[in-house]
């Protein structure tokens, strides 16, 4: 082999990230809100912290690969951490402050956090597992002066942040060396089965991740962007967007805990960002808000969108209504975790109904990122129908989880099983239909739970819908809605006629067998920690017959309703569009 010649030996790691917040974009700001208003500090003032931070480290003795954990929202603090902690060699392990007690406790113990560094405003919520550890933790509280006070004697030998800061005093530091393949941030995948899974990035795939999102393909962040960033910091590195908006001086804007619609708005006015990223809940409630409310959100050009599928209806409306372009992404936290991003593809951009179902795709994979459709038969034909399980492969993508065995189940010889199932098109955009474990099979044919959510939700009173499979005695499954609606819709209308309403709406956009035979009202769909709708809770109400489902317009294969044997004779649903 002819070697070449380059410096191949340049490491990439988060202190490049940190050497260009401090040297090419000191003035790039940081802003985040608090119960007291916004409060501002420059990349630069940033760094001179971030070297205070990484001094502190030391002197608690947290060295090369301990793992130092967070338990904080979105704010400054948290990106100081998210730089001193993989600068100064130990790992960041972002805990994720939804889980609950036991999820968290058994995390904390196997990840073996040293330190915890936790916001004021949750240490009630971290106080009733400290007794439930196997090992005592330091604890080191962030917040402002009176609020940390009180809530350090809540924990046991915990220290001020601020304090600590201060004590360690200004002055450079001198930040190890550092191998790119080494630890650098730890996360929890939610674990809706058994328990909590590792993903362990390393300081290259987190700057290969951020340096694509950058990408005009990706989320595209340049220097004169301003990035707010909803999707939580402890949640897959926030899709990388604190990471990016190191290395690219974006300025930040970070909610902290404040993230319903009249906050968010309120400060997408004030701040005037022009990127965004959160999931289609957070979405869906600042379009309601913005829809009754004099707001301005036309500063956002480029939202991006994710974390579980993006109702179509949602992007129209934002863009038709308030100007706003939304992006879907997709990715896992085993993905770093983007691993598509759909921008439109080039052609003529009408706005018909064929332009909307391109958007609502999932997109293409980013450079680097390689995918197949796996079937029990072999590989599956990138056609724009035919669905398998999504594959994938890079140097951002898990091989392994932390302290457990290599799992084939999970990750076949070099290839990251995702459990999501889609179709591919021949331009190599991805449509997600549905998770491997909520699929419906009716009649022996599929129904996605994805494409037929998309349409309930574009109904102009369904605020919410989820799909799940029900047991039936002739087809095995059939589909069943459970539908969140607009407040008033059920004093407008009675369930049947509301039911059957959104029955006649979804004639001709789906497949007829696809027409649900039965809709339940609900009040509202239970979502996991990460904001996903949890449909195993879905299923066990089901199974405990507490979902009170209307019976629909005839059965399949009865007058009035098509057998799941038409298939053949309906053009798929992304084709009829
Ligand atoms: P998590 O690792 O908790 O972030 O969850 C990852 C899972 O979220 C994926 O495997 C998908 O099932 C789902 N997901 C993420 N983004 C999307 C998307 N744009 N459309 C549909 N599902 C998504």
């Amino acid at each position: 082999m002819l070697e070449g010649l380059m410096q191949d030996d340049f490491q990439l790691t988060v202190a490049h990230m940190l050497r260009r917040m401090r040297s090419l974009y000191p003035h790039a700001e940081v802003v985040t809100l608090t119960p007291a208003g916004t409060v501002r500090a420059s990349f630069g003032a940033i760094a001179e912290r971030v070297d205070r931070l990484a001094r502190v480290l030391g002197s608690l003795g947290l060295g090369p690969g301990d793992r130092v954990g967070t338990f904080a929202w979105n704010n400054q603090r948290h990106l100081e951490l998210y730089m001193a902690v993989p600068c100064a060699g130990a790992v960041l392990h972002t805990l994720n402050i939804r889980l609950t007690g036991a999820q968290l406790a058994y995390i904390i113990d196997h990840a073996e956090d040293q330190a915890i560094f936790v916001d004021a405003s949750l240490v009630a919520l971290l106080e009733p597992l400290v007794d439930r550890l196997q090992a005592p933790r330091q604890y080191v509280v962030m917040g402002d002066d009176d609020e940390t006070a009180a809530a350090i004697e809540r924990l046991p030998g915990a220290l001020s942040y601020e304090a600590l800061l201060e004590a360690a005093g200004p002055g450079p530091f001198e930040y190890p060396h550092l191998d790119e393949r080494q630890a650098a941030a730890l996360c929890y995948t939610s674990g809706t089965t058994g328990n909590p899974k590792g993903v362990l990035y390393s300081h290259r795939s987190i700057s290969l991740h951020s340096s694509a999102t950058l990408m005009r393909d990706g989320l595209g962040m340049c220097h004169t962007d301003r990035a707010l960033v909803v999707v939580p910091m402890f949640h897959a590195n926030a899709w990388g967007m604190p990471h990016g908006a190191a290395l690219a001086g974006a300025d930040l804007i970070l909610p902290d805990r404040f993230l319903q619609a009249e906050p968010l708005a309120k400060l997408i006015e004030a701040e005037r960002p022009t990127i965004m990223g959160c999931v289609p809940t957070i979405f869906a409630d600042l379009l309601r808000y913005a829809d009754s409310n004099p707001v301005d959100l036309s500063s956002l050009t480029n939202a991006a969108c994710g974390g579980s599928a993006v109702p179509r209806q949602l992007m129209q409306d934002f863009q038709e209504r308030h100007d706003v372009r939304v992006f879907q992404a997709w990715g896992m936290t085993e993905t770093s975790p983007v691993a598509t991003y759909a921008r439109p593809v080039a052609g003529p951009g009408g706005k018909d109904q064929a332009y909307w179902n391109a958007r609502a795709k999932q997109g293409r994979p980013l450079p680097w990122v390689e995918l197949r459709l796996m079937d029990d038969a072999g590989e599956v034909a990138w056609d724009g129908s035919s669905t398998g399980e999504i594959q994938v492969r890079g140097p951002w993508v898990a091989a392994q989880y932390f302290k457990e065995p290599a799992d084939d189940e999970k990750f076949d010889s070099g290839w990251l099983r995702t459990g999501d199932i889609a179709a591919v098109d021949q331009e190599g955009s991805v449509q997600i239909t549905d998770r491997s474990k909520d699929v419906i099979k009716s009649g022996g044919e599929w129904i996605s739970s994805v494409e037929l959510e998309n349409e309930v939700m574009a109904h102009p009173d369904v605020v919410e819908a989820a799909v799940i499979a029900k047991p039936d005695e002739r087809w095995a499954e059939r589909p069943l809605c459970c539908v969140v609606v607009r407040e008033g819709a059920l004093d407008a209308h009675s369930p049947d006629a509301l039911a059957a309403d959104i029955v006649e709406h979804l004639r001709g956009r789906v497949a007829k067998w696809w027409l649900p035979d039965e809709i339940a009202f609900i009040a509202e769909v239970p979502k996991t920690s990460v904001g996903k709708f949890d449909k195993k809770q879905l299923r066990a109400r089901l199974q405990q017959g507490e979902l009170d489902g209307r019976v629909m317009l005839g059965r399949p294969g009865e007058a009035g309703a098509a057998a799941p044997a038409a298939k053949a004779e309906e053009s798929s649903p992304s084709q009829a569009g």
